[in-house]
């Protein structure tokens, strides 16, 4: 028997139940997988409460880091014992070992811990995408990043440092304005204290920025747009604060012949050579000490109601990772 999270209704974190599952042995295409460390995300916080849709009952999570421990038939990307990462679905990262798609799965560097590797693997890859495939960016660029101080935004900091850009973050503490700025970007805004729009607006002497990259969603939505230069691009990630309503594409005209994209982690990965291209990029950076990823938070597997908690209630910084009891 082994312990892993699983939820049959949606919810608020009291759905999640740390429960004992029998994991049989891998399917074909499959490898089992035993954790060190779990990556904690936003997303999972989208799956417990139904705002992403999956049948119940079901796992969640979507990021570890650990050892093979079998595969199933026809598996070619990995071997018993190899160190490996992943990020991505199928939901069921909250476990101790599990099954899934050794497709999804990465070698591990010797450089690279279990830990940083749970920590980084969603968030890191996801900054790859949006600074390398998302929209053309060279130094000098001056881009908006909201909330710069979480676990997407300490990479995008440093990696946007690397680039040369000039990123504006924008944060919702002192604390996390101080962390920002020591982790890359050049300018923070906090946007509970001030008006974002205005501030960019004051920060680029009138012009705007190029690029938004806007998780945040339903609360900053028509202000990031209104930060955006001509032919500049929304480049809208997330929902942490509730999904973007519909909005009229004539905004995008009015502003100047906008452009707006919104996309996902899965769709950049999803070809093998694409995804091994993005983690070399993102382990490059990382084995360098150029992206430093920094474990703000651990907290037990069996303590991921708490974690989720926090998260929610926007009290962690910088990247969590959950550690099952083996
Ligand atoms: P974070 O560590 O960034 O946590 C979310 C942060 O968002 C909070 O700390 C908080 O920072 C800010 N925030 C603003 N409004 C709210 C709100 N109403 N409720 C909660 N938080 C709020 O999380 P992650 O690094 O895991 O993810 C960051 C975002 O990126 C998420 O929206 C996630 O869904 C998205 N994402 C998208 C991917 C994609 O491919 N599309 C892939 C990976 C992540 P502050 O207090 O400073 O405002």
């Amino acid at each position: 028997m082994s312990k892993a999270i699983r939820m049959t209704r949606t919810g608020g974190p009291e759905v999640m139940e740390y429960v004992d599952v029998e994991v049989g042995p891998p399917g074909p295409g499959e490898a089992t997988v035993r954790h060190a460390a779990i990556g904690l995300n936003f997303i999972d916080v989208y799956f417990r409460t139904g705002l992403y849709p999956q049948p119940l009952p079901a796992g969640l999570g979507q990021e570890g880091a650990g050892v093979v421990e079998a595969v199933g038939e026809g598996v070619t990307e990995v071997k018993v014992g190899d160190r490996v990462a992943y990020a991505g679905r199928p939901n069921g990262a909250y476990a101790d070992v599990r099954n899934l798609p050794a497709a999804l799965l990465v070698a591990l560097p010797d450089k690279i811990d279990f830990e940083t590797a749970a920590a980084m693997m969603l968030q890191g890859l996801t900054v790859q995408y949006l600074f390398h495939r998302t929209v053309p960016l060279k130094a000098g660029d001056t881009v908006l990043f909201h909330a710069a101080a979480g676990g997407v935004g300490l990479i995008a900091c440093q990696w946007a440092r690397v680039m040369g850009l000039n990123l504006i973050g924008t944060v919702g503490s002192a604390e996390k304005a101080a962390l920002a700025i020591e982790h890359g970007a050049r300018h923070v805004i906090n946007y509970n204290t001030d008006n974002f729009t205005e501030k960019v607006r004051e920060l680029t002497g009138g012009e705007g920025v190029s690029v938004v990259f806007d998780s945040i969603g339903k609360d900053t939505f028509a202000g990031s747009l209104d930060c955006l230069a001509p032919l500049g691009t929304m480049v809208s990630f997330g929902n942490a604060s509730g999904p973007v309503p519909p909005f009229n594409l004539g905004e995008l005209q009015s502003r100047g012949s906008l452009f707006i994209t919104r996309p996902t982690l899965a769709t950049h990965t999803a070809k093998r050579e694409n995804l091994e291209a993005m983690a070399k990029s993102l382990f490059g950076v990382v084995k360098s000490g150029e992206v430093k990823i920094v474990v703000q938070q651990r907290y037990n597997l069996a303590d991921v109601a708490r974690a989720h908690a926090d998260l929610e209630a926007r009290k962690t910084t910088g990247s969590t990772i959950l550690i099952p009891a083996h």
